[in-house]
């Protein structure tokens, strides 16, 4: 066999390129009625051959047949059967050596992914599918991070039994808590919470978890085997390869049902072994290898993919538009999507804009990889400071705003806005405008400028690191952790981006301070219902922020307008407000606040604010984020209380050039932190009469 380097070499010529890239769309088994097409690319193989099982492991095959060398490096062979159910891998003769594998292109599989299955997919489709589609956009996206275990395993979620931690705990209605047909879980809970989106931790098919072995196993499942395949451990039978396609294509249906987008958690940068399908199919072609024959490991999972190269990057291509028509998802969230490239990137936009509407599909990822990476010529990596190449709508997870607010999600003990931590206030005010300004010339620490807030995700917590409550608790003992909580959270929503939490963040989920609970006990990381009941003051909390958040068009704009409608900004050690101009854009305005005031004070003692001009309403405070609904009028100042955000409306339109703000705000840095003071506080004592 050739070295890594070797291969790289050969990989790396135009000849190999011109020779050897195809563009069909028929790689994989195609199974219709007319009959079934099996075509492998493996530009490398002196022969190909098909073995045909009627099992998904085990046996030996019913038969083997010679694959016929296409052009592009493509092996082909048809029949006029349609072998739906059957299963197949390849033997393949490669520099002198016999390698088995199962079908990287696989759309079903047997048990643990090891042999690939045909299938008809119009025979895995539920009733009704034909007419399932994505709800109604509406005017914010509030993307819920959950993993389709943790959902419905604990008991108290009251799901059937048999459907615990599975595809079909989604189909389930009206389950309640511990099943007392009061207290809604499940798909009612998030209705009843109003995200719009749900985002699914790995669903494709991964290795982590023995789909044949004990049901309590757990994996986040960032370990791709057969990336166009849904996971068998979490349909009812891992061991026929339709049954898996079907009962996700349920959950889906279910989801969307309910008016939820689904957004795919996607990890095409690495694979769950060296040892998978592409290695053994074409060796080193879809792997990095650093020019000292180093394994590229930017992923810190062994293997880095190589997505700029022309074949790799039409596989993630075609597997992204695979899930959208096939499985109607909406959305997809690289995982590291820093190690994979710029072009790669707006392709993937292109593409999808292209065929369901500009930006209809959601994309974005995380802008950064675990380690260096191998990637080649002159590609750019999806990093973050490399943003001002990608698209307009594809999206990074903003770590500037998540660690302004609540600390360093790395460094567990280091406090940030909210519990403690001083001098974050310019962060704070780039966080509330999703960072669109050029920050640059204003020397703001790890500074980058968005092209919009479409660019942003905006958030506090995610599967990773420790949940929002653990880190609150860790920060700041001995504070009253529920109502920094409630700071954090309505600081997050009342910034510019796209609003992500992980599930449970609004019943105040711990896994005891657990950083990394990729492989912890299911009972760890499983959502735990009754608390959703027991903290139903801060999920209530929760749900009048988001309730608020869709009426305040000044925030949701995601457009390189938004940053324009951010004005009157104050800063004081501990204390930033800002005023928003709230108008929809375009011809008609229905706005019901034409700007809106918001107050972040995070100091110890509460702090009377003097109000611009304008018959301002508290829409929320401290602890009741459903004051709107009164149209509470406050005077010509508020109190803005210790540790709170306060978010006040007008109904009158107020111009920049009619406040002070900007211009205060300067004063406020010449003049230093005691003038500051005075012109950000009216200095009275006492709660305003609202
Ligand atoms: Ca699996």
């Amino acid at each position: 066999m050739k070295t890594a380097l070797e291969w790289k070499k050969y990989y790396s010529s135009p000849e190999f390129s011109d020779d050897h890239t195809y563009s069909g769309e028929d790689l994989g088994a195609v199974c219709a009625p007319g009959g079934t097409s099996f075509k492998l690319w493996s530009p490398s193989a002196d022969s190909v051959t098909l073995n045909l099982y009627r099992e998904g492991n085990g046996g030996e095959p019913y038969s083997s047949i010679p694959m016929e060398r296409e052009e592009k490096g493509v092996w082909c062979w048809k029949t006029d059967d349609e072998l739906h159910g059957v299963y197949y891998d390849f033997s393949l003769e490669l520099e002198g050596e016999t390698v088995r594998s199962a079908d990287p292109y696989a759309k079903a599989c047997g048990v643990n992914g090891e042999r690939s299955m045909a299938v008809n997919l119009s025979r895995t489709d539920p009733e009704g599918w034909e007419r399932d589609c994505a709800p109604q956009a509406g005017p914010e996206r509030i993307i819920y991070e959950l993993h389709v275990k943790e959902f419905s395993w604990d008991a108290s979620g009251g799901f059937p039994e048999e459907y615990r931690g599975k595809y079909k705990a989604f189909t389930c209605p009206g389950t309640t808590l511990y099943n007392d047909g009061i207290h809604p879980t499940g798909l009612d809970y998030l209705q009843d919470l109003g995200v719009t989106h749900v985002q699914i931790m790995p669903a494709y098919d991964y290795g982590s978890v023995n789909e044949a072995g004990e049901e309590t196993e757990f994996n986040w499942g960032y370990d791709p085997v057969n990336y166009n395949v849904p996971e068998g451990s979490y349909s009812t039978d891992p061991a026929r390869g339709e049954v898996r396609i079907r009962e996700m294509k349920e959950m889906i249906q279910a989801l969307h049902a309910k008016g939820f987008r689904v957004i795919m958690d996607v990890v095409y940068n690495h694979t769950y072994s060296l040892d998978s399908w592409f290695q053994r199919t074409a060796p080193w072609y879809f792997y990095r290898v650093f020019d000292d024959g180093r394994i590229s490991n930017g992923s810190a999972c062994g293997n880095d993919v190589a997505s700029e190269r022309p074949m790799c990057a039409k596989y993630i291509l075609d597997s992204v538009l695979y899930w959208t028509e096939e499985y109607h998802i909406d959305g997809f969230r690289f995982d590291l999507m820093g190690l994979l490239d710029v072009n790669l990137m707006n392709r993937i936009r292109r593409e999808l804009d292209a065929r369901y509407g500009k930006g209809e599909k959601l994309v974005f990822g995380e802008p950064w990889s675990a380690a260096p990476t191998a990637m080649e010529g002159e590609a750019v990596p999806a990093l973050k400071k490399n943003i001002s190449f990608l698209d307009e709508n594809i999206g990074i997870f903003c770590d500037n705003t998540r660690d302004a607010i609540k600390g360093d999600a790395l460094k567990t003990a280091l406090p940030g806005f909210v519990n403690g931590a001083e001098g974050l206030e310019d962060l704070i005010c780039e966080s509330a405008g999703a960072w669109c300004r050029d920050t640059r010339k204003d020397q703001i620490r790890d500074a980058f400028q968005a092209k919009a807030p479409s660019q942003i995700i905006t958030y506090v917590s995610a599967h990773d690191n420790q949940t929002l409550w653990d880190k609150l608790t860790e920060t700041a003992p001995g504070e009253d952790t529920m109502r920094l909580n409630r700071m954090a959270a309505a600081l997050y929503m009342t910034c510019q981006g796209n609003l992500f939490l992980l599930s449970g963040e609004e019943f105040a989920r711990t896994k005891d301070g657990h950083e990394n609970s990729f492989n912890a006990p299911i009972s760890l990381n499983r959502l735990n219902w009754e608390q959703a009941w027991k903290e139903s003051s801060l999920v209530e909390y929760y749900k009048g922020l988001i309730e608020l958040r869709k009426q305040l068009p000044g925030l949701c704009d995601k457009s390189s307008q938004a940053a324009g409608r951010i004005f009157g900004v104050r800063k004081a050690p501990g204390l930033v407000s800002f005023l928003c101009d709230n108008r929809e854009k375009g011809d008609v305005d229905n706005s019901r606040w034409k700007t809106l005031m918001v107050i972040y004070n995070s100091r110890g003692s509460a702090v009377e604010i003097g109000l611009p001009d304008g018959e301002w309403e508290v829409l929320s405070d401290e602890k009741n984020s459903f004051l709107w609904k009164d149209a509470v009028c406050a005077g010509k100042q508020i109190l803005a209380e210790e540790k709170s955000v306060t978010v006040l409306g007008s109904r009158k339109v107020i111009l920049p050039e009619s406040v002070s703000g900007d211009s205060a705000e300067k004063r406020c840095e010449n003049r230093g932190r005691e003038s500051a003071e005075k012109i950000c506080e009216s200095g009275k004592e006492g709660r305003l009469a609202v």
